[in-house]
């Protein structure tokens, strides 16, 4: 071994105080064309020329003919380079970005189905056992010192320690070689030593040859790749100073309303539902962080932990609009610093100039707004100036609206971030888009000093994002919508008529499998990777087309909504489409808007599918069960922390504080517990107060039940024994007619109703049963049979399908099987109490706001 040594001219590098090698020579890369999972050259050795994979050596002379799709099979060199992390962040970070390094080196805009290779000596000091722990994006092939120690052909994000292998490492130079498979989308890798009890190795080093180091060297981080080891300036231009934010004691709760002590069936409680998504997106907003939320949640490791995100800016402000409707839902008084901290945040990034909402971009000190992982490209190339968010400023904009319509004083705002959001775009033709905001990062954000292309995204041969984060990131013509409806700017409404039209484009639209005498497009059918930008899309469009009166855009809606209902389990409000970008906090939250909204408008009667949504999928995929939630973080035998800069990473308690948020994925019967992420808790919980919202609509003296949930306002108190009991009381306080919509699946020739316990013959309106004559303090009851059915519906889970067999009572879903009784994950459904034929009781504190603003 010692003899090995004095022939190459060696640099010593060590390894991070996690035993992370970050210091490697990389060669690539290779093309690796075909179908996963059979891309044609997972076994095709490269390095066949230099003594193979097993006994390469690499040197700066060494190089090798590759010809890449991505670069139109044109002839390239390539060699071993030298990439490290960036020596200030090595005990932070060290995942090895090779999609950005291999497109810094070859030029390719884009990079996919390739093959790459990373290299390094290790020192040993001793002769020793040692555990290789290597994470990939996505399949691996590891040697060490010519043998083949691991391999797995997998698709995945890479993540710490993935994979575990045992190695014995000699006295002196060892040799580490990874061959590094790439599918599509990410594409990296991250590895360590740790001894055999799991500590990281102290007792060797890394070794990497002289002669490359002189060739070039490469500094990486966090996904992006740099020429130099100092690339951020903290005084440049456009930098934002992250700050603290000062926030005012607001001295008259806009919350203010009765409260009153009542005793209700204990059954599902929208308001308590509330109390609770609003104290997880409290406990999830970090005051350390100028009140920004924390991005993620990973709970696939039994060291649960919150960890910021690229997309806390955007997302921060959904957390502020949904907080503020729920408190009106139910009255506490919990986490109000939080809310005003996220206000005074989002104020402080408005540009004066502008109008914009401006935040992702760097500071040495927040870097997660840097990171690559906020697209699936990384950000090569990328100056380091402030970006306006577009998609952020339009979720920002909902949030001061509502927070507007309660009395805060923020019109000058809403005005300037109105018009800065038109300016930001470009026009054609009757339609309007953001540009890509640089070669796919940064999507649709837009540098301060300008956009550096203005090309439109989504047309034939456009490189970047996909076609439904296209759409999806255009979704400023909601708030705009919002706005001009109340405010009568007509401006706002033309130009949130633009973006619309761009997003209702036939080409971002339409499933290629349908039958060809079906119009896909027309119709508001489609095929993606992201499920939530279409529901996203669908509701915003619903918003458009309703303050624009278009009977077009409504029909779209009306169409697309009955296909995104084709996708799951309709009955039970479950809908399934892609196997891991599945978002269920987002999906049932944006579906129960979108029913809501169009029932109301008289687009269609979707109530029974919003009662089966919010009985179903919605409330049970909000997290409410701790021990439930320990116990599956307790079987995953991951122990996995990821890694983070100063202040990224919080493992504070997280099990508590995720309490009434909602997950990303979900099958049928569990909730997968890879993560939490903010958007879906905020679309979740902005469902959650939709929902409420919807089951009383009270004007002047009339009061429509739509829903039979227990809910209390202004008009009357609605208690609901369901499913328990075929019995809902109402009582009344100020309605003088009272309409209550009828499930329907109610038997309506055993169905009774009394007023003061006296029967009262039966009047229908559709499917509202109409009581006129009401007086305040009268007391009306509907008893009617419950009814149960056992079913057997189908859904595809991971590309499976799957038939269940689903007992229901109503619409309520009491029993489902088979269940996912895979260790790790959160059962979801456990509702055999819901099989009694007796409604408990409970007492509690009902809440009714003095002014309910549900704005959306
Ligand atoms: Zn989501």
């Amino acid at each position: 071994a010692g003899q090995e040594k004095s022939d190459i001219l060696t640099d010593e590098y060590s390894l991070n105080m996690d035993g992370f090698i970050v210091d490697w020579l990389v060669c690539g890369p290779f093309p690796n064309p075909g179908k996963w999972p059979n891309l044609a050259n997972w076994d095709t050795d490269f390095l066949v020329t230099d003594g193979g994979e097993a006994n390469i050596k690499p040197t700066s002379e060494m190089s090798y003919k590759s010809k890449l799709p991505d670069l139109n099979e044109k002839e390239l060199t390539v060699k071993w380079n030298l990439v490290r992390v960036l020596p200030d962040y090595r005990d932070s970070y060290a995942d090895i970005a090779l999609e950005m390094m291999f497109r810094k080196t070859t030029g390719a805009p884009t990079l996919d189905k390739v093959i790459g290779y990373a290299f390094c000596y290790i020192e040993s000091s001793a002769d020793i056992d040692a555990k290789l722990k290597l994470g990939s994006d996505d399949g691996f092939k590891a040697w060490v010192n010519g043998n083949l120690v691991g391999s797995e052909r997998v698709a995945r994000g890479c993540e710490t320690d993935q994979n575990i292998m045992p190695v014995k490492l000699k006295k002196g130079l060892n040799t580490l070689l990874l061959k590094i498979e790439d599918n599509v989308g990410g594409y990296k890798f991250i590895a360590r030593f740790t001894d055999m009890n799991d500590q990281p190795l102290r007792t060797v080093k890394v070794r990497l040859p002289i002669s490359v180091k002189q060739d070039k060297t490469f500094f990486t981080l966090q996904g992006a790749i740099y020429d130099t080891d100092k690339p951020f300036k903290a005084d440049k231009k456009g930098v934002t100073k992250i700050g603290t934010v000062k926030t005012k004691k607001v001295e008259k709760p806009y919350y203010s309303g009765q409260r009153y002590t009542a005793t209700v069936p204990d059954t599902l409680d929208l308001a308590y539902r509330a109390k609770l998504a609003i104290r997880s997106m409290g406990n999830m907003v970090d005051p350390n962080d100028e009140y920004m939320a924390w991005g993620d949640v990973l709970l696939g490791s039994n060291i649960p932990h919150m960890k910021h995100a690229a997309w806390d800016a955007d997302c921060t402000p959904k957390y502020l609009d949904a907080m503020t409707q729920l408190r009106l839902a139910c009255g506490t008084d919990e986490f109000i610093d939080a809310e005003n901290g996220m206000e005074a945040m989002i104020l402080s990034k408005l540009d004066k100039d502008d109008g914009l909402y401006y935040h992702l971009v760097t500071d040495p000190v927040r870097l997660w707004h840097y990171a690559a992982e906020y697209t699936n490209a990384g950000s090569t190339g990328m100056d380091i100036e402030d970006r306006a968010a577009v998609t952020g400023a339009a979720i920002a904009l909902k949030a001061l609206l509502t927070r507007n319509d309660l009395g805060f004083p923020h019109e000058k705002q809403i005005q300037a971030l109105v018009r800065g959001i038109e300016e930001a775009a470009i026009k054609k033709d009757d339609y309007a888009y953001y540009p890509d905001g640089g070669k796919g990062v940064y999507p649709f954000t837009r540098p301060r000093s300008g956009w550096k292309n203005t090309d439109e995204p989504g047309l034939p041969g456009y490189k970047g994002v996909e076609m439904s984060l296209v759409h999806g990131k255009h979704r400023a013509y909601k708030a705009l919508s919002l706005w001009a409806d109340s405010s009568g700017d007509k401006q706002a409404l033309d130009f949130a008529g633009r973006l619309a039209r761009f997003v209702m484009k036939p080409h971002q639209w339409g499933n290629p499998s349908d039958p060809p005498s079906v119009a896909s497009s027309e119709l508001g059918h489609f095929k993606g990777v992201h499920f939530v930008m279409f529901s996203h899309a669908l509701k915003d469009l619903l918003a458009y087309g309703l303050a624009a009166k278009d009977p077009y855009v409504l029909d779209f809606v009306r169409s697309s909504y009955e296909y995104f209902r084709s996708y799951g389990i309709h009955r039970m409000g479950y809908f399934a489409y892609h196997p891991t970008l599945y978002e269920a906090g987002c999906t049932h939250g944006d579906m129960t808007a979108v029913a809501i909204k169009m029932s109301r408008a008289g687009i269609g009667d979707y109530w029974d599918d919003v009662d089966r949504l919010i009985r179903n999928h919605l409330t049970e995929s909000q997290i409410m069960d701790r021990d439930l939630l320990e116990q599956m973080v307790q079987t995953n035998p991951k122990k996995v922390l990821q890694h983070g800069h100063q202040g990224e990473i919080c493992t504070d308690n997280v099990l508590d504080r995720v309490i009434g948020s909602f997950p990303v994925k979900m099958t049928a019967t569990s909730i997968i517990p890879n993560r939490i992420i903010m958007c879906c808790t905020g679309n979740g919980s902005r469902g959650l107060a939709y929902a409420w919202d919807a089951i009383v609509d009270g004007q002047g003296d009339k009061a429509k039940v739509n829903l039979l949930l227990n809910r209390a306002s202004k008009w009357v108190d609605v208690d609901s024994y369901l499913p328990y009991e075929g019995k809902v009381v109402i009582h009344n306080k100020i309605a003088r007619q009272i309409s209550v919509r009828i499930p329907i699946w109610v038997d309506r020739s055993k169905l009774q109703a009394t007023v003061n316990g006296t029967k009262r013959n039966l009047s229908w309106f559709g499917a509202f049963l109409v009581f006129d004559d009401m007086k305040p303090n009268d007391t009306l009851q509907l008893d009617f049979p419950v009814t149960e059915e056992t079913l057997r519906l189908t859904a595809t889970e991971d590309g499976k399908k799957v038939t269940y067999t689903i007992m229901f009572r109503g619409n309520t879903v009491v029993d489902i099987s088979p269940r996912d009784d895979s260790p790790g994950v959160y059962p979801v459904y456990l509702r055999d109490h819901m099989k009694a034929k007796k409604a408990p009781m409970k007492t509690i504190q009902r809440f009714v706001a003095d002014k309910e603003v549900v704005r959306w």
